[in-house]
């Protein structure tokens, strides 16, 4: 049994990677701060299990709810700590307190637009929270390192499919630069201090807990509703759309790879390997739910991209990454999974 921590362990791939590490035997050790990016009780219930489920939900604030959780929570295979990465002496005590093996960086302030409206602030977290990780995990002598980039550095690449070996020195957002700045200090760190690391860039990742804010859960909630979506551009912007399930796969396979091998520092993509155009989105969401879209038409948004395209050969050889899941299939989970979680 291996002990990993898990940074951003209670957000939509987080959580979902706890659970497949704890159903493969090993001790979790999930550490979120329950940012206010979105609510922190769709983040509590992302790791609630069945069994605190009452307690947490009696408490109205979020201080005694969080503590609540983390109580109930806390066995041989699992500890949730509601921690900020910013803080470094909560990093020590966690470091201190723990042998871990291997650490899985999630934690992040997502988002092109929101990095755009405040860029001091995801600097701070994404750019000076991943550096003082990196520092603890040097002092604790904690040497294997999987952490989340983003197909958002290609900037607006136009040669697809977009691979590892492209130039990404133009990103088009501050969220974008900061995933950047995350690839170049972990190369900093390995080649200074051994830490073997492998930088996951992801393409829109999607499916059940997807963050509501994404433009799926988003668009499914206002076609439900009934409500106007906010549709920037004509629809022909396409994304490379990534199954939750085959994202958990891809980390684990690089977390194996860093495990068992030594002086790695890879940058990989982790995608579908297949575009899927904003129009063709929407109907895929209007078959699901049975309801018809109403789009409010605006123009496009500065710092959005205008396709993401992944090649996933490297990912393939590297890690033996294979994403089995059509986007078709993943709607018709995320649907079903919605529809049992309206509140
Ligand atoms: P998420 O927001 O659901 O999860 C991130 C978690 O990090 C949240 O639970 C949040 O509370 C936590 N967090 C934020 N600031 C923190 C801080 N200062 N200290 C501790 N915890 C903090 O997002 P997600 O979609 O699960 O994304 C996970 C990672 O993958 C992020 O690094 C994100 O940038 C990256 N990524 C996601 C996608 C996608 O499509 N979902 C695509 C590319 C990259």
């Amino acid at each position: 049994m291996a002990t990993y921590l898990v940074t951003g362990g209670a957000g939509f791939i987080g959580s979902h990677l706890g659970e497949s590490l704890m159903a493969g035997g090993h001790r979790v050790i999930a550490l979120d701060s329950f940012s206010d990016s979105y609510d922190y009780r769709v983040k509590i219930r992302n790791v609630q299990q069945d069994t605190c489920r009452e307690n947490v939900a009696a408490l109205s604030d979020k201080e005694s709810a969080l503590a609540e959780l983390s109580r109930s929570l806390d066995s041989a295979q699992y500890r949730l700590e509601t921690v900020d990465i910013r803080d470094a002496h909560a990093l020590e005590r966690i470091f201190q307190s723990e042998r871990i093996d291997a650490v899985v960086h999630l934690a992040a302030l997502p988002g092109v637009r929101a990095s755009i409206e405040q860029p001091l602030l995801f600097e701070d977290v994404n750019v000076r929270g991943t550096l003082l990780l990196l520092e603890t995990m040097k002092k604790y002598g904690v040497r294997k390192w999987v952490c989340a980039s983003s197909s958002s550095v290609y900037g607006n690449n136009t040669k697809v499919p977009f691979s590892e070996s492209d130039s990404v020195d133009s990103p088009i957002s501050l969220y974008a630069a900061t995933k950047k700045s995350n690839e170049l200090m972990g190369y900093t760190y390995h080649h200074l201090y051994g830490i073997d690391s492998i930088m996951l860039r992801f393409f829109t990742v999607y499916g059940e807990r997807q963050r509501p804010d994404l433009a799926i859960h988003k668009f499914a909630r206002l076609i439900d509703q009934g409500k106007e979506i906010p549709f920037y551009g004509d629809g022909s912007t396409k994304r490379d759309y990534t199954y939750i399930g085959d994202i958990v796969s891809g980390i684990r396979g690089a977390l194996s790879y860093v495990e068992n091998n030594e002086s790695v520092y890879e940058v990989v993509n982790l995608g579908n390997s297949r575009m899927v155009s904003l129009n063709e989105m929407v109907a895929c969401l209007e078959n699901e739910l049975g309801k018809k879209a109403v789009l409010n038409r605006l123009p496009a948004q500065p710092g959005d991209m205008t396709m993401t395209f992944a090649d996933i050969s490297k990912a393939k050889r590297l890690i033996g990454y294979e994403p089995r899941t059509r986007f078709e299939e993943g709607i018709r989970n995320f649907a079903r999974w919605y529809g049992g979680n309206l509140s």
